[in-house]
């Protein structure tokens, strides 16, 4: 297997993975149609894809986790680290949205050739009309929304799996939860501002210091909630909202940071 590096990277690869999964899959549909029948998109394939993807994701997740603690100078076994975050991928991709991240994205798909083929197959002329109506769910955007939002949600649980390793290896609480951090700009939405430590105020982010973005943002345990402490404006929507870790919503790109007791 490939080792990913970082963010971006695995960013981009889920995104063209994604696409050209989805462009097989609206040929073979189309393909399909014009035999007369519907075509059952290939799941096994799209679940060998999200479980390579998403373990990567965890394992930067681990990584990046561990810089902090590592220039702190704590010693624990990196094998042991990199299997939890193994083991949360795994879970995740079972577990995800209810009945799993694959079974998520599959259900989607399928819904929406069951409704479009049928009517085509009744209605349609030419296929071109066919892979229009489906050019949404086959296509670029679909691919962005769900590789963007999906490594937000590997590397945030590859941290906390590999955070609670290392408390379980050192018997300590030493990490004893995790702060929410996101990008310190005016295009961060009324949910992760406040949550990440900004304020939202006349309908937009205002940008504040390192500092007292630092000193704001919300913490909570490993493996506890944060809670949305709301602000003004549209942010006051999402007051004592919960959220297990980023992303908190379609194409979050919010982290977490650490916080350790010294
Ligand atoms: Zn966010």
């Amino acid at each position: 297997m490939k080792i990913i590096r970082n963010r971006r990277q695995l960013e981009r690869l889920f995104i063209y993975a994604l696409e050209d999964y989805f462009e097989d899959e609206l040929r073979a549909t189309a393909r399909a149609a014009r035999k007369g029948t519907i075509y059952t998109p290939d799941k096994k394939a799209l679940d060998r894809m999200l479980t390579q993807l998403i373990t990567q994701g965890a394992y930067i997740g681990a990584e990046e986790g561990l810089g902090p603690l590592i220039s702190m100078g704590l010693g624990f076994d990196a094998a042991l680290v990199n299997e939890a975050a193994v083991s949360f991928a795994q879970e995740y991709i079972y577990t995800a949205y209810d009945v799993g991240l694959t079974n998520a994205i599959d259900a989607h798909t399928r819904e929406i050739i069951h409704r479009e083929v049928p009517k085509w197959l009744s209605e349609g002329d030419q296929i071109s009309e066919l892979t229009e109506a489906l050019r949404e769910t086959f296509g670029k955007k679909r691919a962005q929304t769900i590789a963007t939002t999906e490594v937000t949600n590997a590397i945030a649980g590859g941290n906390i799996a590999s955070w609670r390793e290392v408390n379980r290896q050192l018997g300590t609480n030493i990490i004893s939860g995790s702060q929410w951090t996101t990008a310190n700009d005016e295009n961060v939405c009324p949910v992760c501002a406040p949550l990440g430590g900004l304020v939202f105020a006349d309908g937009e982010t205002q940008p504040g210091s390192i500092d007292t973005q630092q000193a704001r943002g919300i913490t909570a345990g490993l493996g506890d909630v944060f809670v949305h402490p709301g602000g003004s404006g549209a942010a006051d929507n999402f007051k004592g909202k919960e959220y297990y870790r980023p992303p908190a919503h379609p194409r979050c790109r919010c982290t977490l940071a650490p916080v350790v007791q010294q």
